[in-house]
């Protein structure tokens, strides 16, 4: 093995909190008591909770040693494509813990929350900005929630044209929640196969799409980290035929302020702030996925709406196109926050140039490795550059085992075997915030890898070895959880 700069050693194991402490430890004091002792009902409440005795130096290296299992962008490079695994700054974070933020009640009239709804108007604005589209909702809770929503929109539109139509496009480079997001909404999803180059053929789409076919759901950049080229042609042939198009905005990382997604034929676009605009990600929530449309369809958005009085912001649900609530109260206000000072802290340039370089470190990559690894699409990509194991296959080394090997060298493994349409994919998605030095690192570690599958593949099947557990029986992990130490 070569050395690297990640971790090695030093696991902390740990039992449970059962399993540490002793009997009557505890980690505080109470003054004494000067009231008369008074026996709860015991039929009520039995022998009480069956807590651990601990004190508090116990339990804080508890949780400490824990999260020293984890693995997050703050610990090192997380290249796992399609999530945008990108280092959010500090002060987002505590831009959303301010006290007027976290102490504001939902229900308070709009007269006491100003500066909330201010700040949820201006985002609206900034997101129509950065996409080109003319109005936002920044109601639904994640991307596949804004998908659905989305959906919801299209539909909506259509009914009110008094239209029902049943199916829906889909090529076979979108995220897997598309097809699942068309369904929820009654729709059926019409595969369609994207050409050799890993992007969508006008022609494709001209043969399937119909006056039963609601429109198009597409990714874009697609899920093989490629630039939709023939999109505004696709988006004209839907058009004439009295669909919408969809975009899948979830890899806007990419194109932040660079594409006008309604100049290229979008009527409704979502957005991933959990992943491009500055909230933590990594344990699955929570998120938020506003949606950004056309003014024609601005008013099927859902409600509650930003609403500009002569009194000052409000909260309306007088829409009466909506499609109707979706998430209750404000929506994810805690996440709105973090991307509303994310914008404002990096302003137009600076959200431009990470969308530039998150590019170009992902075009790096594919160049610095191409000639170890195959490269199915051979040609400049956007945020992320996908790859496969065709040449370590010969040595009878698969994508996961090379995913476990970089767990030695101290890197989260890139998403493997997705997408779909590359048989044993690597999809990796460095981002903007890696420094040279780390993606050299990360290429570095790649290559051992390639050049160990040559010489001695039989290692790598037992990768990892650096770590706290080993290669895990992963469907029994998931069907069998076990959740001691
Ligand atoms: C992550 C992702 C989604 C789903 O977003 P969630 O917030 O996980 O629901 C949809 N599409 C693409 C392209 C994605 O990368």
């Amino acid at each position: 093995m070569m050395d690297s700069q990640g971790t090695t050693g030093l696991i902390l194991n740990e039992p449970l909190l059962w399993q540490r402490g002793g009997k009557g430890r505890s980690g505080y004091c109470l003054p004494a008591q000067d009231v008369p002792v008074r026996q709860l009902d015991a039929a009520l409440c039995g022998d009480g909770p069956d807590f651990p005795d601990l004190c508090e130096v116990e339990m804080v290296r508890h949780f400490t040693r824990l999260s020293t299992w984890n693995f997050g962008v703050d610990t090192g490079m997380y290249p796992l494509g399609s999530c945008t695994m990108k280092y959010n700054p500090k002060t987002n974070e505590r831009q959303s813990g301010l006290p007027g933020f976290c102490g504001a009640h939902p229900l308070l009239p709009a007269g006491l929350s100003q500066g909330l709804l201010q700040m949820m108007s201006e985002l609206e604005r900034y997101l129509a900005e950065i996409t080109g589209m003319d109005a936002v909702s920044l109601q639904p809770a994640a991307g596949a929630h804004g998908e659905l929503t989305g959906m919801m929109v299209i539909y909506a539109q259509l009914a009110a044209r008094g239209e029902r139509r049943t199916k829906i496009i889909i090529p076979d480079t979108a995220h897997g929640t598309n097809p699942a997001s068309a369904a929820l909404c009654g729709f059926r999803p019409v595969p369609v196969a994207s050409n050799a180059d890993g992007i969508l053929d006008a022609e494709a789409i001209a043969a399937v799409m119909d006056e039963e076919t609601a429109g198009i759901m597409v990714t874009n950049p697609n899920t093989l980290g490629l630039f939709e080229e023939n999109i505004q042609s696709i988006a004209e042939i839907v058009h004439d035929k009295g669909g919408l198009v969809y975009c899948d905005g979830a890899n806007m990382n990419a194109v932040m302020g660079i594409v006008d997604m309604a100049a290229i034929g979008i009527d409704v676009l979502h957005l991933n702030l959990h992943k491009t605009f500055s909230t933590p990600h990594g344990g699955g929530g929570p998120g938020a996925g506003p949606i950004c449309v056309t003014r024609a369809l601005e008013p099927f958005l859902p409600v509650p709406r930003v609403v500009r009085t002569d009194a000052g912001y409000a909260l309306s649900e007088d829409f009466p196109r909506s499609v109707g609530k979706l998430s209750a109260f404000h929506g994810q206000v805690g996440v709105l926050i973090r991307a509303y000072s994310y914008i404002l802290s990096m302003g137009p340039q600076g959200l431009k140039k990470s969308s530039q370089l998150a590019v170009l470190n992902a075009n790096y990559i594919r160049e610095k490795l191409k000639d170890v690894f195959h490269l199915p699409y051979d040609r400049p990509c956007m945020h992320e550059c996908v790859f496969s194991d065709k040449y370590q296959a010969e040595h009878h080394v698969a994508t996961l085992d090379m995913a476990k090997r970089l767990m030695d060298y101290g890197f989260h493994p890139p998403t493997i075997y997705f997408p779909l349409v590359v048989s044993g994919a690597i999809m990796v998605e460095p981002t903007e915030s890696e420094s040279k030095e780390d993606i050299d690192g990360f290429i570095a570690a790649m290559r051992a890898i390639a050049e160990e599958a040559k010489t001695d593949p039989e290692a790598l099947h037992d990768a990892p070895v650096n770590t706290k557990v080993r290669r895990l029986d992963e469907t029994g992990a998931a069907r069998k959880p076990c959740l001691t130490g």
